[in-house]
C-alpha cells in the first residue's frame, strides 16, 4: 500500500515526488514516458519563466543550486510592449528590492535535476514506463490499475495525486467537470542564438495574433514562443530556415543584434483555458495542469502547478493520514481561488491584446499607462512573483539539502 501514489511525472508532479523525498510517506510516481527514465527530456528545447515564488519552492527542497548550475538564466527586467504603440512598460528586479524577477531554465534542466533526485530517493518507488489505465475510490484506499509492457497490476493508496497534464485521464474518469476556453492561436516554440548581449533581458509583444516572447539563456541564447493564428500554424512550419530567421528578425527586439536559429525543427502547442470545478474527491486530488491550465502568454502555468505542490507538501508533512477529508479540504481551500485568479487575469489579458477593436486598444493604452504609477505596478508585480503566498508553503516543513 502507497501512502501517497503520484500519477505524472512532468514538472508538477515529480516536483511533489521530490519534495516528499524525506517525508515519512511512501511515495510512487507512475509515468509513461520511458525516455525520462533514460534521461532524456529535452526534445523540444522549451524552457519556462520561474518565478520567484517557485526558486523558494526548489531552495525548501534543496535542488535550486544543482538547477543554478545546470543552466537557470536570472531576468533582470521584463520589457512589455503592445504591438507598434509607443507606450512600453519595463518591470525591473530592483523595483521589487530582488536580484531577479525570475529565472529562466530549460524544462530539461528542471526535469534531469527532478529525476535525478527521485532515483536516489529511498521512498519514492518510480514506476515507469507505465499508465495509470483505471481507478476505484474507496473509503480507506484508492485501488489504481497500472498498465505496462507485462500487463496491468492493481495498486492501492491512501491518497492519490492526479498531476497527468490538461487531457488528464484520472480527472474525467473520476467525473470532474471543467470549465474550458478555447483560443484561435498556436505557439510556435524555438531556440536561437544572438548577436548582442542581452543583459538578461526578457521582452513580451503583444501582436493581434497573439504574443511574441523573447526569454533570456546562458551562451546568448533566447528562447522564443511565437504565437500565431491556428490557421497559419503549418505554412509556418513548413518555412525554409532563411525565411524562419527573416521572420523573426523582423519581430526582434533591435537591440539583441542578428538572430540565428538553433532549434532543428519548430515544435507548437496549442493553448487552452481549463479549470476543474472540483480539486478533491475522496482520497483524491488534482494538482498542476490537471487542474489549471492557461495559455503560456504570462508565464504562470507551471509556477502555479508548484505553488500546488508546495501548499500539499507543507499539509502532507502535518498530515497523520495523506488522504484524510481535513487535507484535502484544507487544499482545495487554498489553491482554488488562487489559481482561478491567475488564469482567469491571463485570459482577459489574452482577449484584450490579441485584437484591434479600437476600445480594445484604448483600454491597454490607459491599463499599460497605469503601469507606470508604483501603487499599481508592485502589487501587479508582487503577486506574478508568487510573493502573496509561496513564503507561507515554504515555511513549517523542513528544508531539504
Ligand atoms: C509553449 C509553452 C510555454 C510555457 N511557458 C511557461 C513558462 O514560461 N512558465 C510557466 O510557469 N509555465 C509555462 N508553461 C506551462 C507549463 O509548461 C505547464 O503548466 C506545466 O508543464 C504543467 O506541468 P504538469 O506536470 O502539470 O503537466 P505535464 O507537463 O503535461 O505532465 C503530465 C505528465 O503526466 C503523464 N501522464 C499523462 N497521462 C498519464 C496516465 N494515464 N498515467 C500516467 N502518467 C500520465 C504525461 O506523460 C506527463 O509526463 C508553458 C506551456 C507551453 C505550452
Amino acid at each position: 500500500m502507497f501512502d501517497v501514489l503520484i500519477v505524472g511525472g512532468g514538472l508538477v508532479g515529480a516536483a511533489l515526488a521530490c519534495g516528499l523525498r524525506h517525508s515519512p510517506w511512501r511515495v510512487g510516481i507512475v509515468e509513461p514516458r520511458s525516455e525520462y527514465l533514460q534521461g532524456n527530456f529535452g526534445s523540444d528545447m522549451r524552457t519556462s519563466a520561474v518565478a520567484w515564488g517557485s526558486v523558494l519552492y526548489w531552495q525548501s527542497i534543496g535542488l535550486w543550486q544543482e538547477m543554478l548550475a545546470a543552466g537557470a538564466t536570472p531576468m533582470h527586467k521584463i520589457i512589455i510592449t503592445d504591438g507598434d504603440a509607443p507606450t512600453t512598460v519595463c518591470l525591473e528586479a530592483k523595483d521589487m528590492g530582488v536580484d531577479a524577477l525570475g529565472y529562466v531554465v530549460p524544462n530539461q534542466v528542471t526535469l534531469s535535476t527532478l529525476w535525478r533526485t527521485l532515483r536516489s530517493a529511498s521512498n519514492v518507488e518510480i514506476i515507469c514506463p507505465a499508465r495509470v489505465t483505471g481507478v476505484e475510490l474507496g473509503e480507506a484506499a484508492v485501488q489504481v490499475a497500472v498498465t505496462r509492457e507485462g500487463g496491468t497490476e492493481v495498486l492501492s493508496t491512501k491518497l492519490l495525486v492526479a498531476a497527468d497534464g490538461k487531457h488528464s485521464f484520472l480527472r474525467e474518469k473520476v467525473g470532474i467537470k471543467t470549465d474550458r476556453r478555447y483560443y484561435d492561436q498556436a505557439c510556435v516554440v524555438l531556440r536561437v542564438q544572438i548577436a548582442n548581449p542581452h543583459h538578461n533581458v526578457a521582452y513580451e509583444r503583444f501582436r493581434s495574433t497573439g504574443t511574441f516572447a523573447v526569454l533570456p539563456l546562458g551562451d546568448n541564447q533566447c528562447g522564443v514562443v511565437w504565437t500565431v493564428k491556428q490557421t497559419a500554424v503549418d505554412e509556418v512550419l513548413q518555412l525554409d530556415r532563411e525565411t524562419i530567421e527573416a521572420e523573426l528578425q523582423r519581430r526582434f527586439p533591435p537591440p539583441l543584434g542578428k538572430v540565428s536559429l538553433l532549434s532543428p525543427h519548430l515544435t507548437y502547442y496549442t493553448p487552452q483555458w481549463l479549470h476543474a470545478q472540483q480539486y478533491v474527491k475522496h482520497r483524491f486530488l488534482l494538482i498542476g495542469d490537471a487542474a489549471h491550465t492557461t495559455s503560456p502568454l504570462a508565464g504562470q502555468g507551471m509556477n502555479l502547478g508548484i505553488r500546488d505542490v508546495a501548499c500539499l507538501r507543507q499539509l502532507l508533512y502535518q498530515a497523520k493520514d495523506p488522504g484524510a477529508p481535513t487535507v484535502l479540504q484544507e487544499y482545495e481551500r487554498q489553491r482554488y481561488w488562487d489559481n482561478l485568479g491567475v488564469i482567469s487575469l491571463t485570459d482577459f489579458s489574452n482577449r484584450l491584446f490579441s485584437n484591434e477593436l479600437w476600445w480594445c486598444q484604448v483600454i491597454r493604452q490607459v491599463g499599460l499607462n497605469f503601469l507606470h504609477l508604483p501603487l499599481v505596478k508592485q502589487p501587479f508585480m508582487y503577486f506574478m512573483m508568487g510573493m502573496h503566498c509561496a513564503p507561507q508553503y515554504c515555511e513549517k516543513v523542513p528544508a531539504l539539502s
